[in-house]
């Protein structure tokens, strides 16, 4: 009878998808910072924020450098990347 549980195990094609292609941006860097040459821990950086996820939109940082390209400044908070980026390191601290 019509006594539906609400679970939505829905896989979450998002991350995945986004996932996958910082690890492409990472390997095509040669997994290595494009800044200062650090090999951990490395994130992909979209050069521009509003270009959408593509790989020639990524490049590697490490999280140093990537810290000080978005400036540690609460405007990043509103920065659709930065969202993500701490999305990212709150669900996968050693990703
Ligand atoms: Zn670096
Ligand atoms: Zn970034």
């Amino acid at each position: 009878m019509p006594n539906r549980k609400r679970r939505s195990r829905r896989p979450q094609l998002g991350t995945v998808a986004w996932r996958r292609l910082r690890l492409q941006a990472l390997d095509r860097d040669g997994n290595q910072c494009t800044r200062c040459g650090n090999v951990a821990p490395l994130e992909a950086h979209h050069l521009d924020p509003h270009a959408g996820d593509t790989l020639n939109n990524l490049t590697t940082l490490c999280r140093d450098c990537h810290l000080d390209t978005h400036g540690r400044r609460p405007k990043h908070a509103r920065d659709p990347e930065w969202d993500r980026l701490v999305n990212d390191l709150l669900r996968n601290p050693n990703g």
